[in-house]
């Protein structure tokens, strides 16, 4: 029948309403304990889903990937697939002994498997919504990692000033105006992992000016970058990020 699907632990996420039929064969395939489908746009600077529970009742769940578990209920958080690469990215891109700020930290989507397999020395993993905020803390017990601090907070009101090694800013929403406190949190010299949705025709243009004049305000100047393409995101635009270095002027 070819039913799209997504599975994120035991719980299938549909794109349209199933018949019995489908909904048999999804619980044939997968052995999962939910079935449910987004009703809308993720919206919102926190993120949250809108869902339908087409099957099962329970929305909670473990999902494991790249040998990190991540405890999410996915009926109120999201979880992008479309991240994955990102994700295993990032994963081995620190250093150890290394500080690094999440800013955009969730339930600890980089945080974890960054914490895991790069060793850094501490990682502030800050996190407004308090859904999210209780997952990232669970996550980083179920995980048995002591290098990761969360932190229940707007990333605009935490005083971290001049620690960090690494900045990672994955958000895509206006992520440029985050750009001021990013260089408050960064090192005389620093990494800053910079997402932005973009058209495909200013992709190469647009965050690497937005860059460059956060960095001068801030004192700093842009040494080296790259830009990888996260994920497609809509019709000609692309989400990217920009792994960018910085000194102080
Ligand atoms: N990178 C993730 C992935 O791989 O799936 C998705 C990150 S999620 C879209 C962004 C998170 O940033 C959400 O959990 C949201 O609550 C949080 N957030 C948004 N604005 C924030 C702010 N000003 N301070 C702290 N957290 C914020």
């Amino acid at each position: 029948m070819g039913l799209k699907y997504q599975k994120i632990g035991d719980i299938v996420i549909v794109k349209k309403d199933l018949t019995s039929d489908e909904i048999e064969e999804i619980l044939k395939k997968t052995k999962c304990k939910a079935i449910l489908r987004y009703t809308a746009q993720i919206t919102g600077d926190l993120r949250i889903p809108h869902v339908k529970l087409l099957y099962g009742n329970e929305t909670e769940t473990i999902h494991k990937e790249h040998g990190c578990l991540f405890k999410i209920d996915v009926s109120k958080i999201m979880w992008s697939q479309g991240n994955i690469g990102e994700r295993k990215r990032i994963a081995m891109i620190g250093k150890q002994g290394e500080v690094v700020v999440d800013m955009f930290a969730g339930i600890g989507y980089f945080s974890i498997p960054l914490a895991k397999y790069s060793k850094p020395k501490t990682i502030y993993a800050i996190e407004k919504n308090p859904i999210s905020y209780k997952y990232l803390c669970e996550n980083v017990e179920i995980n048995n990692l002591n290098n990761i601090i969360p932190i229940c907070s707007d990333n605009r009101n935490v005083k971290l000033e001049n620690i960090a090694d690494r900045v990672i800013m994955g958000y895509v929403h206006k992520t440029h105006k985050f750009l001021d406190k990013a260089f408050e949190f960064l090192k005389e010299k620093g990494v800053i992992h910079y997402h932005e949705t973009v058209a495909e025709k200013i992709m190469t243009k647009r965050p690497i000016e937005r860059l460059k004049y956060y960095a001068e305000k801030n004192n700093y100047f842009l040494t080296k970058y790259s830009i990888y393409k996260v994920k497609k995101y809509a019709p000609g635009v692309w989400h990217i990020v920009v792994d960018a270095e910085f000194e102080k002027r």
